[in-house]
């Protein structure tokens, strides 16, 4: 095969510094600038579009291990990425293709071609790969279909309701016909659940009693949740849980910048109340995201299928964003757009 152009220029990457303590801060992390490598057979080097920013990050930036391998110092942070082929030593790839890929925070990459997969130009925007038409969709999807399984007349609540998650999480058990509450921090997020993706009800998890509200909300008790937060909010829940509800255990971000956890659970109502929970991890079900794609894909071209992002512009204040993120200083899906697409 006849060798790749080498791009030119420099590479601008953020690493880790310092393993946070609480919040993370732009102070864990510092930029490395080396020049934007060449590629060797079978790989792709691609310039950085869109950089998703998820709470799963935080864990990852702990020294002990969690489901996924940590970060050391010194290392790239990781991160899924919308970027364009700049040059291609493997066949399947041609310089302008738009791919998507877990490349980090970095302006641009150099990758085994088969660690990326290409996505169609024009069916959505390139953004969305990342969260509607990405991990947060399908995790929403594998969810709500494999775990809490909403039927028609059911009611399913979920946390983080406005978020890339909890936003489709929703959306997919209000098609299966169950009544919908969502769970979110503050009256916008409320407002915003209700009027644009079409929940029942939305409580605030801020208000001065979240139980009652929630009680309120949910008159025949819950039948199926999914737990994105953890906390107060998990508790509220719990305690209205009906006989046989399935509770689809996502992720508890409530607590990911907590250096001592909170004493408990005391699940005791699990047995009495027949009540099955699951944790899971979305990277366990790869073929639910190529199947929920094909899905949505239509949906979201269509309009039917609704999703707001939260952009903040340049790859140096991705640390601010992760920090965002875990306070819940973001509104939708957030993503740090690293350059423009047509640049
Ligand atoms: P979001 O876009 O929903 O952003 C996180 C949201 O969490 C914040 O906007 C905030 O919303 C809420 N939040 C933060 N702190 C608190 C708190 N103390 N109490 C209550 N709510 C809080 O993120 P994602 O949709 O990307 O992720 C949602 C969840 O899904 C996370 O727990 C994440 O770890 C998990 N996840 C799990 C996966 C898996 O495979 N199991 C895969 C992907 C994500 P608000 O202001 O409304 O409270």
């Amino acid at each position: 095969m006849a060798a790749a152009s080498s791009p030119s220029g420099l590479r601008r990457s953020i690493v880790l510094k310092r393993r946070p303590k609480g919040e993370p801060n732009a102070d864990d992390f510092e930029v490395r600038e080396d020049p934007i490598p060449a590629p060797a057979a079978g790989e792709v080097v691609t310039r950085t579009i869109w950089l998703s920013i998820d709470p799963y990050m935080r864990g990852r930036l702990r020294e002990e291990q969690t489901y996924a391998v940590a970060i050391q110092i010194g290392e790239v942070m990781t991160g899924e990425t919308v970027g364009e082929v700049i040059a291609s030593a493997d066949p399947a790839f041609s310089a302008g293709d738009i791919v998507v890929g877990s490349r980090g925070w970095q302006t641009h990459s150099v990758t085994p071609g088969d660690r990326l997969t290409r996505i169609s130009k024009g069916a959505a925007p390139l953004s969305a790969y990342l969260g509607v038409l990405g991990m947060p969709g399908a995790t929403a999807y594998a969810g709500v279909t494999e775990i809490c399984k909403p039927k028609a007349g059911e009611t399913f609540v979920v946390s983080a309701a406005s978020g890339a998650v909890g936003s489709v999480a929703g959306q997919v058990a209000k098609r299966a016909g169950a009544r919908v509450i969502g769970i979110a921090g503050g009256s916008e997020k409320c407002l915003w659940v209700q009027d644009s993706l079409g929940f029942d009800d939305c409580v605030d998890h801020r208000s001065m009693d979240l139980r009652r509200e929630l009680l309120a909300a949910c008159p025949n008790g819950i039948d199926g949740y999914f737990e994105n937060v953890g906390g107060a909010v998990q508790t509220a829940v719990f305690d209205q849980l009906n006989p046989f509800a399935r509770v689809a255990m996502c992720g508890m971000v409530s607590q990911y910048n907590q250096t001592v956890m909170p004493p408990g659970p005391n699940l005791g109502f699990v047995v009495g109340k027949r009540v099955l929970i699951q944790g899971f991890i979305v990277s366990d079900r790869p073929a639910r995201l190529t199947e929920w794609r094909a899905m949505a894909e239509p949906l979201v071209a269509d309009g039917s299928l609704v999703y707001r992002e939260d952009v903040i512009d340049g790859l140096e204040n991705a640390p601010d964003a992760l920090a965002g993120i875990l306070g819940g200083r973001n509104f939708g899906k957030l993503l740090v757009r690293v350059s423009h697409e047509g640049d």
